[in-house]
């Protein structure tokens, strides 16, 4: 989750890079685009406050950028913040928005753009609800509500600070929230899970987009990027939390598992001890544990860890990585 000091951070530093850029001159933009929308996204205009009803609207949905159409913000994050502008607490996806410093009209503000086509979305400010605490300003005439085909896989390697890490930096990956599954026990809590007794694993909840990435290409990338030979274990990591699973959510989806591990087993010198098992329930783990090689990059584990094996992986899968 981005906070204050990550949006400074970007402003400041530099931005982190878009999956994709969408470049076209002045004269396309205003061919594509109604003399508002240009106004607004290529000449940092600001619609008048409470000029749509998008600022009303909270149906579940995504909303894209009007201009390239990169999925930004989703209805899960929007808020009623009574100022007239459509009010988001975070991105979809934490390179979708890009920030600059904006001292225009005499303030000191934080301008967001489209990552992908540097379309002038609006401003950031400090002053959101928790637990982000940001408030995305955003004009409604610089996004459009889509459509959500995006679909779910939820899988277990080991501890999700490794797992989360790896999946974060797949193209077609729109979200990755670490948490625990496959449990009796209703909203654990990671010292609950710790004890080896609430049956759940830890976890990955991989939000994707399956026109750019398949559950096949996920399990594959799972499979190969830790070791699915080890009962309930995981290099020093021990415990049935550490367990190798791959939840499904449908029979086909419960094929296609099988069908990887049939096909992967004669690379490995033990059998796959992968636990197939029919998805229930996720639960999110608590805030300190998402993204949290990002957040903790110097960290012993994450040094000694989490970087062989993204070292490994992204030498195993670079065409399939964000650029
Ligand atoms: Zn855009």
């Amino acid at each position: 989750m981005l906070k204050w000091n990550d949006v400074i951070r970007y402003a400041s530093q530099g931005n982190p890079k878009p999956d994709r850029r969408v470049e076209k001159s002045e004269e396309e933009w205003e061919r594509i685009l109604s003399p508002e929308e240009f106004r607004i996204t290529r000449q940092k205009g600001t619609e008048r406050a409470y000029s749509s009803e998008l600022c009303n609207l909270f149906e579940p949905g995504k909303y894209a950028c009007i201009c390239c159409d990169t999925l930004l913000f989703d209805s899960l994050e929007k808020f009623q913040s009574g100022t007239g502008w459509p009010s988001f607490t975070q991105p979809i996806k934490e390179n979708a928005v890009a920030y600059h410093k904006d001292v225009s009209y005499g303030m000191y503000r934080i301008e967001a753009n489209c990552n992908t086509c540097d379309a002038h979305l609006g401003h950031v400010f400090q002053d959101g609800p928790m637990p982000s605490g940001l408030r995305y300003c955003i004009n409604a005439v610089s996004l459009k509500k889509v459509k959500d085909d995006s679909l779910k896989a939820t899988f277990g390697g080991g501890c999700f600070w490794c797992t989360e890490a790896i999946f974060q930096e797949l193209k077609g990956v729109i979200k990755v929230e670490s948490g625990y599954s496959g449990g009796k026990v209703e909203h654990p809590t990671y010292r609950e899970v710790t004890t080896g007794t609430t049956g759940h694993a830890e976890v990955i909840d991989v939000t994707y987009n399956p026109s750019e990435i398949t559950f096949e290409d996920l399990l594959k990338i799972h499979l190969s990027t830790h070791n699915p030979t080890t009962p309930n274990r995981q290099g020093a990591d021990r415990g049935s939390q550490y367990r190798s699973v791959i939840f499904y959510r449908t029979e086909e989806e419960k094929e296609i598992a099988l069908k990887v591990i049939s096909e992967l087993q004669p690379s490995f010198d033990d059998m796959i001890v992968t636990e197939v098992a029919m998805f229930e329930h996720f639960y999110k783990a608590e805030d300190y544990h998402q993204n949290y090689y990002k957040s903790n990059p110097n960290g012993g584990y994450c040094q000694g860890v989490i970087n062989p094996k993204l070292e490994k992986f992204r030498k195993l899968y670079k065409e399939k990585l964000v650029k």
